[in-house]
């Protein structure tokens, strides 16, 4: 399915308890062939009347944590969530909507052909990685999504609730910077070596 096929399926999709309480679907935004993918949780209230994921208060936090590694909405990156629509009340979403969903996001990354993820939250790093663990215990590792490399940090969200952990955030971006630095080194030397 292209970028086109998807969104349109997105668009009609009814396939979970969420679809009657949404506005509109909340696709993704961004960069459709970026090094870095951006994966946060669900649409909150402004995303799912806007239809763009991460904005309002945490996606000014996200844009400037993006900033912070030197990349910018719509430009290196890509950003999407484990669910389209929005739960209501803004709870997390329910283990069967996000698997409801979880097709959607894999021909996402599939399409995007990213160096690097990051997930961004405990939602974002168990339905990614398949295992329910604390964001603390899978900071500072490199972990692996069907082949491809992905860190994870706390949501945008929770570090407006936690300004203490906007630290750790921040180391987490350096690890971040370093993996995309060794991941490209690596590729690039791997080119190389493979030219005639
Ligand atoms: Fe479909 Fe995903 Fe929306 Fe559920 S959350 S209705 S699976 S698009």
């Amino acid at each position: 399915m292209d970028w086109t096929a998807l969104e349109a399926e997105v668009e009609r999709c009814t396939a979970c308890a969420l679809a009657p309480t949404r506005t509109r679907t909340v696709f993704g935004v961004g960069d459709r062939s970026a090094r870095w993918l951006f994966v946060g949780e669900g649409p909150g209230a402004e995303e799912d009347q806007r239809g763009e994921p991460f904005v309002g208060q945490a996606g000014r936090l996200l844009d400037n944590m993006l900033a912070s590694i030197g990349i910018a909405r719509g430009n290196g990156v890509y950003i999407a969530n484990i669910v389209k629509c929005r739960p209501p009340g803004n709870r997390n979403p329910e283990a069967a909507e996000a698997q409801a969903c979880s097709a959607f996001l894999r021909r996402q990354i599939e399409l995007v052909g990213p160096t690097l993820i990051v997930a961004l939250g405990k939602i974002a790093a168990t339905n990614l990685l398949g295992r329910d663990v604390p964001v603390g215990s899978l900071r500072g590792r490199v972990h692996d999504y069907r082949g491809v490399p992905l860190v994870v940090t706390y949501h945008p969200a929770y570090l407006l609730r936690n300004l203490p952990d906007k630290a750790k955030a921040w180391e987490d971006l350096c690890f971040a910077m370093d993996t995309m630095q060794a991941l490209t080194a690596s590729r690039s030397s791997e080119a190389t070596a493979g030219a005639p």
